[in-house]
């Protein structure tokens, strides 16, 4: 099976800082690791390669540094990595960044079987790019992955849903997002690690993919961050003291008729229902 992998690299901190201006992240002087929950889509990869033979492939799209991110799952067994970087792409929002993703799949990772996407980013947080990516390629699609049940005529697969799970049979070459249940990460080798830091890493950018300026970066991105603010929890309650014991019956009035005022008191069940 020819597998490709999408990782992203994402701050170490969950506490992403925005810049209030420009209504962009602010990745200067954090530190970066491949998205948690990218390394869930990363194992089941390398256990379907275990299983079914072929190759995995890493391929992101992100600033010069996140080479390191590819050099981190390449250490975890991937066997090739791809890396999409320029200028150009800086600024692409959701769309943007499936489309140049997409594009690169089409033109220089041909003849793949699998698509395998983590749930969502841990900065950005959509969800969108794996269910965007599919739709560039056209390719049938699965969120939400928690295990691959069988790999033959299709790929069998169950889906989280609310309350449940849901079977699905997909032809292939599909994509899928996978969510925790679905596999462990192992931790990379040794032997990885060497591999990792020799490993020629292919980078490719807006001409080598032979892209038009205006569909990708902030020109080709349809959507713009308007505002960022951090919404204000307005408490609207009432604080009832209780001096001592005498006091008691007055707080309680006072409280349930506070509640009575809101409709919050439950309404006694009449007779006969
Ligand atoms: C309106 C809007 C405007 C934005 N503007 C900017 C901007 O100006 N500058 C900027 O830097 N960012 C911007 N972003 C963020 C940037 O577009 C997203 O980080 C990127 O598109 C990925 O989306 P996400 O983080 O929500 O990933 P999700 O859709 O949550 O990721 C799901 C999965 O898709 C894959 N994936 C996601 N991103 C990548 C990637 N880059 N490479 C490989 N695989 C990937 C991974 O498998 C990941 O687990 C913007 C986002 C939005 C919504």
């Amino acid at each position: 099976m020819k597998i490709v992998v999408l990782i992203k690299q994402v701050p170490e901190t969950n506490n992403v800082k925005m810049d209030a201006e420009t209504g962009t992240m602010i990745r200067d002087g954090v530190e970066t690791i491949v998205n948690p929950l990218d390394l869930y889509a990363v194992e089941t990869a390398l256990q379907l390669r275990q299983s079914r033979g072929g190759t995995v492939t890493a391929l992101t799209m992100g600033p010069p540094k996140s080479e390191k991110a590819l050099r981190e799952v390449v250490a975890m067994g991937c066997d090739d990595a791809l890396q999409l970087s320029d200028r150009a792409f800086a600024g692409s929002d959701t769309w943007a960044t499936s489309y140049i993703l997409a594009e690169a799949i089409r033109s220089r990772l041909e003849g793949f079987d699998l698509i395998l996407c983590g749930e969502r980013a841990t900065d950005g947080d959509t969800g969108q790019v794996g269910p965007a990516v599919a739709s560039f390629l056209d390719l049938p699609l699965a969120t939400y992955v928690s295990a691959i049940t069988d790999v033959g005529d299709g790929i069998g697969v169950r889906r989280l849903v609310e309350g449940g799970y849901e079977k699905l049979r997909l032809p292939l070459p599909a994509l899928l997002t996978v969510v925790k249940e679905i596999s462990f990460p192992r931790l990379p080798t040794l032997s990885g690690k060497r591999r990792a830091r020799q490993m020629a890493v292919e980078r490719l950018g807006r001409e080598e993919l032979d892209l038009a300026e205006e569909d990708i970066g902030l020109g080709g991105s349809p959507t713009r961050v308007s505002r960022i603010f951090t919404p204000q929890v307005a408490r609207r309650g009432r604080k009832v003291i209780v001096k001592d014991e005498g006091d008691l019956d007055r707080a309680l009035k006072e409280l349930l008729a506070f509640l009575d005022e809101r409709h919050l008191l439950p309404v006694p069940e009449r007779k006969g229902r």
